[in-house]
């Protein structure tokens, strides 16, 4: 069982490739990752961004895919239209599913993906998406809505679906409640995963990791639907155990 991310790195350890990795061993399928930029980072925010060449990004998905047997793709960090035409490139060429979690503004507010990228995301990666999972911000830029409440929530998860995406996994912790509310549409029908909702604020990485489970799952066999739900019992127990290290928002519990 391998998966392939494809992501930004996190010097903190809480987020992006490094929580991709983490993901993949505790839930027992080998990591491979192309690396589409470093970040330096901790609980405290991004202090900077290096973006790889076009080439490079390419390179690595090259040598990674002519070589494993990859079962399941993830993408995070895409941080340029470039590197995203490069992602779907290979994807065209590719059957292996795709799950895409449209990284844009880290928690401390550092844009991850530039602000002409989003089309790219949009028009070029998508058509080519099994399951995208958005928080809501993410699905606001995606759909150029506001939303508020749970009607707003299905609207956006059908335009997301117009643009070519399989599945969507609308994730409701920016909403209040006492309860955290996913909800997963597709053409045909929808289903909603309910959780507590847990006050920490060692949240650093949550949907690098949440998207990762998903990842780990699809590589192990398990059908779309059950890849989801066992990523959300997998992030509901890592939220539900923070770690409590670092001077800022705190990285992601990983071990399950
Ligand atoms: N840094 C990288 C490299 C990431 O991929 C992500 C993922 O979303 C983040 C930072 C954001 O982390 P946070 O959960 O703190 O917003």
């Amino acid at each position: 069982m391998i998966a392939l991310t494809i992501a930004g790195s996190d010097s903190g350890g809480g987020a992006g490739i490094q929580a991709d990795l983490k993901t993949f061993q505790e839930l027992g399928v080998f990591g491979t990752t192309a690396i589409t930029s470093l970040t330096a980072q901790n609980t405290l925010g991004v202090h900077g961004i290096f973006e790889v060449t076009t080439e490079f990004l390419k390179q690595q998905i090259d040598a990674v895919l002519s070589d494993f047997n990859v079962q399941a793709i993830k993408t995070g960090m895409l941080f340029s239209a470039e590197l995203i035409e490069v992602i779907a490139g290979v994807m065209k060429m590719q059957s292996i599913p795709l799950v895409v979690d449209p990284v844009m503004i880290a928690k401390g507010g550092e844009s991850l993906l530039k602000e002409e990228a989003v089309a790219t995301l949009k028009t070029k990666l998508l058509p080519l998406t099994t399951i995208c999972t958005p928080n809501i911000p993410e699905a606001e830029v995606l759909t150029g809505m506001t939303i508020h409440d749970e009607q707003d929530v299905e609207q956006a998860a059908k335009k997301i679906l117009e643009f070519g995406v399989k599945y969507v996994v609308m994730k409701g912790g920016h909403l209040h409640g006492e309860f955290s509310i996913d909800t997963v549409y597709w053409k045909d029908g929808y289903f909603f995963m309910k959780t507590p909702r847990v006050q920490t604020k060692d949240t650093h990485g949550t949907g690098c990791t949440f998207s990762a489970a998903i990842t780990a799952h699809l590589a192990k066999g398990l059908s779309i639907e059950e890849a989801i739900i066992e990523a959300k019992k997998f992030i509901h127990l890592a939220i539900s155990t923070p770690l409590s290290i670092g001077n800022g928002h705190g990285p992601t519990n990983h071990f399950a």
